[in-house]
């Protein structure tokens, strides 16, 4: 038996806070989504922004609107083959919608921030291994965990870039912080971290979670490019021209050190998830992992819930159940209609 915890940061670390239940059950049972709702649009704009890039390189020039288009239908096909779904009516939409976040209305040309990611590119699609010796009684008789990530890009500025928006830490060595409207200004030949992420920037867990996430990157990469001047969360769901579009945060050697012993915290409490689920699958309970202290039909909240409607495991989730039971006149006896197995027309 290996000695070594293997951990993906998004697939395991941040799914298993997302919903220990669900991640356990797909992990290491097997029981996988059907479908996954709302991925199709964060696989949309990491594949256009890759795509971007190398057109960029390949011929000095930014593709057009029409040929980013073009692209995204042909990878709309391979993504729905793979069970990828999305939650808007038609596959036009749901491109049209993708392609007018990167590009300006006005012009054949991509949004300015999407430029600055583009033509600074220096490593996309980086990916990530490390290997940490840990205390073998705290982990379950594991010595080692080898952590894995995918990072988007690492950027070296072309020119100078105003980040409208600057994460302030609170407290360091928790890793917690907020969202301050402080401009924070890069000059030319700064280096960035930078992640995609389609979704809205709004204060909820997995916006901290983001900030962790990059800041445990930079710790990842300090071996191999050093710090990098700050790690920037790119949300590709804002409306263009929304200064909610780039948040910046600022990263030193304190905050790299945290991230490190913050993911290895969490790691160990992945690890007793996995030994619940051997010694009992049906005690492993869903919701947020950062809510377990509260009620169960208080642990979901509307970006699980999103998750919790396509899951395969929700008709016999405790969870879930007392989520949607919430606010229904106790004792009118009929199921909701999201676990009722008789719902043909969703089920
Ligand atoms: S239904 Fe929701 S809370 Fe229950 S296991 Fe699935 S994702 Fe988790």
């Amino acid at each position: 038996m290996t000695d070594l915890i293997e951990v993906s940061y998004t697939g395991d670390l941040l799914a298993h806070r997302r919903c220990p239940r669900a991640w356990a059950y797909e992990k290491h049972i097997g029981i996988h989504p059907y479908e996954q709702v709302q991925a199709m649009e964060g696989f949309l704009v990491h594949h256009a922004m890759q795509w971007l890039t190398d057109q960029h390189r390949k011929t000095g020039h930014h593709a057009g609107r029409d040929q980013l288009t073009q692209q995204l239908e042909r990878y709309f096909l391979v993504l729905w083959a793979r069970g990828i779904r999305t939650t808007f009516a038609s596959k036009m939409e749901t491109i049209e919608r993708v392609v007018g976040h990167l590009y300006q209305e006005d012009r054949d040309e991509p949004q300015p921030e999407v430029k600055a990611a583009v033509e600074g590119a220096q490593h996309e699609e980086y990916p990530l291994r490390s290997v940490r010796r840990v205390k073998r009684e705290l982990y379950g008789g594991k010595s080692k965990v080898l952590l894995t990530g995918v990072l988007d890009v690492v950027v070296q500025q072309k020119s100078e870039l105003v980040y409208p928006l600057t994460w302030r830490w609170t407290d360091k060595v928790r890793l917690e912080g907020e969202v301050t409207e402080t401009p924070d200004r890069a000059a030319a030949g700064d280096q960035e971290i930078w992640d995609y992420k389609g979704t809205r920037l709004r204060k909820n867990n997995a916006r901290d979670d983001y900030v962790r996430q990059v800041a445990t990157y930079a710790a990842l990469l300090q071996d191999r490019i050093g710090l990098p001047k700050r790690c920037v969360l790119f949300f590709t769901n804002e409306k263009p021209g929304s200064k909610r579009r780039l948040l910046s945060i600022p990263i030193d050697q304190e905050v790299v050190e945290a991230s490190i012993n913050w993911t290895l915290a969490q790691v160990q409490e992945l690890r007793q998830t996995v030994l619940q689920l051997q010694r009992d699958p049906l005690s492993v309970e869903g919701g947020d992992l950062t809510k377990r202290g509260l009620p169960l039909g208080d642990r979901v909240d509307d970006d699980l819930q999103a998750q919790c409607t396509a899951c395969s495991q929700r008709f016999d989730c405790s969870t879930y159940r007392a989520h949607l039971s919430k606010g229904r006149r106790p004792g009118t006896g009929s199921v909701p209609p999201d676990v009722d197995l008789l719902n043909v027309a969703k089920n």
